[in-house]
């Protein structure tokens, strides 16, 4: 058996031939051996265990082939929390964990004198919205939903391990909330925006559920179907925050014209200079 540090240095070479990312190892390594980095640095001169070897070489090989570490894991970090995930849920980005913050600033801004809100998170995938927010703001009751009982199944499994006490529904968009009589004080949804034949990133593409990456011809279909019938199952005051394309600004801007009138709204940016939040102020401002 090689040593751990021959073997991350022959895998770190081998991806690096490839173009692929060379954290992987150690991250993997992490993963398969249960070790903390401080706990690694100092066994690094010996022998790799060989259960440990079989494992890791086995999910160095997933990656290789084109598999995201986070579904190989298992595992992805969002707001400061470990999500479990695989296949049938799209991996959480940071981009998102972005949007969970401009909403809890405006969560704090607009309901500072309620003791109650309502929440929703439409399309929770993971359940990384919705869980984190009913983490972060305990004065909130949280409902969630998606159209796949698979992906409601992880979010549910998440929900439980980490303590939160979100309502699960499954249906299609504004479905389930409709029949269940739900009005909230903040709407919040990462519907899928991609358009439909847009080239991405092959590892996106081949891993990640398409049900939850494409949104019609122009990316907006999801939304259009929110905005027509969202006043539904919102309160007469309430927020709406959406993650959205980088590119959707001005088809955007005009969907939210189109069903919202004169509502006051923004489009903000992300930390890359990105337009990728908007908010909508339903009597608000
Ligand atoms: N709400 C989940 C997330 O933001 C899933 C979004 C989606 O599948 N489009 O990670």
């Amino acid at each position: 058996m090689p040593t751990i540090r021959e073997l991350i240095k022959e895998s770190e070479e081998k991806l690096d031939a490839n173009n692929k990312d060379c954290n992987v190892p150690k991250v993997l390594y992490y993963h398969v051996s249960n070790l903390q980095p401080h706990e690694l640095y100092l066994k690094m001169d010996e022998e790799v265990p060989e259960d440990i070897y079989k494992t890791y070489s086995e999910y160095l090989e997933r990656y290789l082939n084109g598999e995201p570490v986070q579904y190989i894991k298992g595992k992805e970090y969002f707001f400061s929390r470990e999500f479990s995930v695989d296949e049938n849920v799209l991996i959480p980005r940071y981009e998102t964990e972005e949007l969970v913050e401009q909403l809890l600033y405006r969560i704090d801004d607009y309901f500072k004198d309620q003791e109650e809100i309502d929440l929703c998170d439409v399309g929770t995938g993971s359940g990384a919205i919705g869980i984190s927010l009913d983490l972060e703001v305990p004065k909130a009751k949280v409902v969630a939903t998606d159209i796949s009982e698979e992906a409601l199944k992880v979010a549910k499994k998440n929900n439980d391990d980490l303590g939160a006490n979100v309502t699960f529904y499954a249906g299609d968009m504004l479905e389930p909330l409709i029949d269940h009589h739900v009005k909230v004080d903040v709407f919040v949804s990462n519907p899928p925006y991609i358009p439909q034949d847009q080239n991405i990133d092959p590892m996106v593409k081949d891993n990640e559920p398409h049900v939850a990456l494409f949104g019609g011809e122009d990316g907006l279909y999801f939304y259009r179907k929110i905005f027509k019938d969202v006043k539904k199952v919102i309160k007469d005051r309430a927020l709406l925050g959406f993650e959205m394309g980088f590119d959707q600004r001005e088809i955007m801007e005009k969907a939210v014209h189109e069903y919202f009138g004169d509502t006051p709204f923004e489009i903000i940016k992300d930390m890359n200079g990105k337009d990728r939040m908007l908010f909508i102020y339903h009597n608000l401002k």
